[in-house]
């Protein structure tokens, strides 16, 4: 196929037309990938370029060329002729059908790999250009209320992280990997404050739930899905999934299975399973595919970089940690009483290595997450700012909304406590605010475009509690005269 390349009157060897199609593409940013063993360009070195945008590796060439001089031509030859009038003794073989492989052999986009940036492309982080930790945490800090401690500790760790990446192995301190891990109650903001770090420093995230992962060849998800996930957040981008962040929410999940003698798969074998990658190994995973298999092109990920962030709200831990406590004081001669911790709020702060290793996490596998946190369970005046503090607050995002009706959309602060107050007895965290607000917001979002001479709308504790309705403004009283109206129980009542 080499042969068609011409040299011109300089000697150069020049493409013939189709590798200059091929290289004009406007998405010729991403690899080629051999037709038949589906590994990229930069695995598989050069490739053939066939017509049809068709290429296929040296390896897979050869192979090919092999089997085909191989094959018993004689005995073929030896047969009698065939009689189709012609004289034509060879039988019509036809290894591929060149039009049914159209384009690029069928391989969308979503499953090619960028081709790796040249080394004089400016790398993304410049170690002069990481935030401080005391920017990173500002930033955080107009997003994630509260967390004071977790948001320090993890802007101090992103920074050693990104300067550990920039400086790559150039001399022989090597800076140990920042992996984490969260242990908080359930919507306190753990996957938010993720999401928000990864955001701010542009980088990809791919989240995973340790619930679903499981020891290789058993059902589910096997652990190196999570970096195929990343790898599909960078947009196939190798280098830059290798500077990602993977959240894997749920981990204690995987804790040891207490009591079983059945093959503990999902529990401590993932625990196993992800020691290499936490630590930093090259990974094959399938590009545009959760599985592995003939048809999906392959690309090998390094996880030296990755910054990996376990979370878990660790159900059972605060009587790990109080049960060590207790046993403290009661051996001393100040023996206090025993139930001293029970009363303590903030108990999960209180948390060591042995206590985790207790709960059922492996030592080897703790030892590779060396940054261990905890966030707080959200408190009602943490859930009122939450609702008007951040950026992107659930209240900013409703006043935006009626706002392009020119609606102005208000709230009494006791009605922010209540809906504070009633999330705080789902216990599910944060989470349960916006399922709140949604259900009382909807008639407010359905009445209110009816009638174009309401001016504000202001939400009072007893429309939160279902004892009255908003104080309803019409737009020619120049909002002076608040006229309580109770507009949705009337026009509920139609
Ligand atoms: P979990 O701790 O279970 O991972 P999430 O991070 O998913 O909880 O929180 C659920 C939602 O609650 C988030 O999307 C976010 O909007 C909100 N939230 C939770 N905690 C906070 C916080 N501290 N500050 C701002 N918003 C928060």
């Amino acid at each position: 196929m080499n042969d068609d390349r011409y040299h011109d009157t300089d000697g150069d060897i020049r493409d013939t037309q189709d590798e200059k199609e091929e290289k004009d593409r406007p998405d010729s940013e991403y690899e080629d990938v051999c037709f038949i063993c589906r590994r990229p360009e930069s695995k598989a070195g050069k490739m053939f370029h066939l017509p049809n945008h068709i290429c296929v590796c040296e390896d897979c060439m050869h192979k090919t060329m092999d089997a085909v001089s191989q094959f018993d031509y004689q005995g073929l030859l030896n047969q009698p002729p065939e009689d189709d009038g012609k004289g034509n003794r060879f039988p019509n073989i036809s290894f591929v059908n060149l039009a049914d492989l159209q384009g690029d052999g069928g391989i969308p986009n979503k499953q090619k790999i960028r081709k790796k940036k040249k080394a004089d492309d400016k790398p993304e982080i410049d170690i002069r250009n990481i935030l401080p930790p005391h920017k990173i945490k500002a930033k955080l800090d107009e997003y994630v209320v509260g967390q004071e401690h977790a948001k320090k500790v993890m802007s101090v760790a992103v920074y050693n992280h990104y300067k550990r990446v920039a400086t790559g192995t150039m001399d022989e301190i090597e800076i140990e990997k920042s992996n984490m891990l969260m242990i908080g109650p359930t919507g306190c903001g753990k996957t938010y404050l993720v999401k928000t770090l990864a955001r701010l420093l542009d980088v990809p995230l791919a989240i995973a739930d340790a619930t679903s992962l499981t020891e290789a060849g058993y059902i589910g998800d096997d652990i190196e899905s999570v970096v195929s996930k990343l790898l599909a957040a960078a947009e196939n981008d190798v280098e830059r999934a290798e500077r990602g962040i993977i959240f894997i929410d749920e981990i204690d999940k995987i804790a040891k299975k207490r009591n079983t003698n059945a093959r503990d798969v999902s529990g401590e074998s993932v625990q196993q399973g992800m020691l290499k990658l936490l630590e930093g190994a090259e990974v094959e995973v399938p590009v545009g595919a959760n599985s592995k298999n003939a048809m999906v092109p392959l690309a090998t990920v390094n996880t030296r970089n990755i910054l990996f962030i376990c979370g878990g709200a660790f159900p059972d831990l605060e009587e790990i940690i109080k049960q060590r406590l207790n046993k403290r004081t009661s051996i001393g001669y100040t023996a206090e009483l025993k139930d001293k911790y029970d009363k303590e709020k903030n108990i999960l702060s209180r948390v060591t290595v042995e206590d985790i290793k207790k709960f059922g996490m492996i030592p080897e596998f703790i030892g590779r997450l060396p940054i261990i946190f905890t966030l707080e369970g959200l408190s009602k005046e943490m859930m009122v700012k939450i609702l008007e503090e951040p950026k992107n607050a659930i209240l900013k995002q409703y006043q935006k909304l009626l706002e392009l009706d020119e609606v102005k959309l208000e709230f009494e602060p006791g009605a922010l406590e209540a809906i504070a107050e009633k999330a705080m007895e789902k216990d599910t965290g944060a989470r349960a605010l916006r399922a709140i607000i949604e259900e009382f917001m909807l008639d407010i979002m359905y009445e209110v475009p009816k009638d174009e001479n309401i001016g504000r709308v202001t939400i009072t504790r007893e429309y939160i509690e279902g004892t009255g309705g908003p104080i309803i403004d019409i737009r020619s009283n120049s909002l002076e005269h608040p006229d309580r109206l109770n507009v949705i129980e009337s026009s509920s009542a139609k």
